[in-house]
């Protein structure tokens, strides 16, 4: 009776702590007596709880705020550089590496090539996460002390309880333990995701979603994956295949797709389909600045440069971007009448093409979508760049340091 007492009284202090916590984080500056207003705790447990984060260094008493006469209030504010996070974003072809604070602000960043999928097994997939995660640690001096933990995004499936990477077709991968290797390596808690949802969740805390309870983020690269927010939740579904929209089917008849299957989105609207579309296109006899620009070499082709030469004006390089466009289009169409979100965000690699594929993706959604509010959804692009993935790796650590779930965890 007596531990179970204690055990409510912890779990109390802990949610009313990660309140607490939240409450200056939202607010970006805010005084005790509005945080007891605000979470409608009593000033005492305000004040006790609000002295054990200063203590702890976690919240610093700032600039003395406004009032009408009387004496000044004090005013809190997280203390972002109290803590720092590993971010670790491994896609297909490279793995970026970064180190940020409590406001997901980079401190040191790095860019390693990733081994060819042919040369990749578990094992040595994981010694080579393990070399470089080493390696960005031996430059990280004064925040070493401050580490929190580690955030990764991975490419393909990941069970995000167990930490397991479940399937990574590009990479050629299946059953991959990272959770539990990095953990054992570096006595830090690990956190792994799927690419698109971190992205996803980097966007709610820091990018164009902050303001948007409902919303589904693509991330459109070599492939397509999607992280869907609703209620500001990050949405797994039953087996963690939520957002999994690459693999939808668009055409029976369509190109093969990485996953075995013919004719899924992301054969249509990736950048991998965006270059097979321009190689296609030239191979054809069409004649096109791209095949200067690549020396001739159809196979060569890269997004950049098609997307560079449209902007010269070439027209295939045009044509194949519309098209991209059109077939995205149609993907969020399917996403609009599937989940109904507020807010559209496209994020990865093609997103940065956004000035040309923009209008077929909206001339697609206001000319069929089924209501006059569902035309008119908001689509937009990510405000975190290629460093979005990266940033929603960190972000995974820092939802646990502020969810209440895991102050239950810790009764
Ligand atoms: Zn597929």
């Amino acid at each position: 009776m007596a531990a179970q007492m204690t055990g409510s009284f912890q779990l109390m202090k802990s949610l009313n702590r990660s309140l607490i916590l939240n409450t200056i984080r939202m607010n970006s500056t805010i005084s005790r007596s509005e945080i007891a207003k605000k979470t409608k705790l009593t000033p005492p447990t305000v004040t006790n709880i609000v002295n054990e984060l200063i203590k702890e260094q976690l919240v610093l008493e700032s600039r003395a705020g406004t009032s009408n006469g009387g004496r000044k209030p004090i005013l809190l504010t997280i203390n972002a550089n109290s803590r720092y996070i590993i971010g670790v974003d491994v896609g297909v072809k490279k793995v970026r590496l970064a180190l940020t604070n409590l406001d997901a602000h980079i401190a040191m960043r790095r860019i390693v090539a990733m081994p060819s999928p042919n040369q990749l097994n578990e094992g040595s997939f994981l010694e080579f996460l393990q070399k470089i995660i080493e390696s960005f640690l031996g430059e990280v001096v004064e925040e070493k002390d401050k580490l929190i933990g580690i955030g990764v995004a991975m490419h393909g499936i990941v069970d995000h309880e167990t930490g397991v990477s479940i399937h990574a077709p590009s990479l050629k991968l299946e059953g991959v333990a990272v959770k539990q290797v990095l953990e054992n390596t570096f006595h830090l808690p690990v956190r792994v995701e799927n690419d698109a949802k971190a992205l996803a969740l980097g966007e709610k805390w820091f990018g164009a979603g902050k303001e948007t309870d409902d919303f589904v983020c693509l991330n459109v690269g070599e492939g397509i994956g999607a992280g869907i927010i609703l209620n500001n939740s990050l949405l797994h579904g039953n087996d963690s295949l939520a957002g999994e929209i690459g693999h939808t089917l668009i055409d029976v008849n369509g190109p093969e797709c990485s996953c075995g299957n013919k004719g899924c989105f992301q054969t249509l609207a990736s950048g991998h389909a965006l270059k097979e579309r321009a190689k296609a296109l030239i191979e054809q006899g069409e004649k096109s600045m791209l095949t200067e620009k690549n020396g001739m070499n159809a196979a060569s082709l890269d997004g950049q440069s098609i997307y560079e030469c449209a902007q010269d004006g070439d027209k295939v390089a045009n044509q194949v971007l519309q098209e991209t466009g059109k077939y995205l289009g149609m993907g969020i169409l399917n996403i609009i009448h599937f989940i109904n979100p507020r807010m559209i965000i496209i994020g990865g690699g093609v997103s940065k093409a956004h000035a040309l594929i923009m209008q077929p993706i909206v001339d697609m959604v206001e000319k069929r979508a089924l209501s006059d509010r569902a035309k008119k959804t908001k689509i937009v692009v990510s405000e975190l760049g290629d460093e979005g993935s990266l940033i929603g790796a960190c972000t995974l650590v820092l939802s646990e340091l502020y969810s209440y779930e895991h102050a239950e965890k810790k009764v």
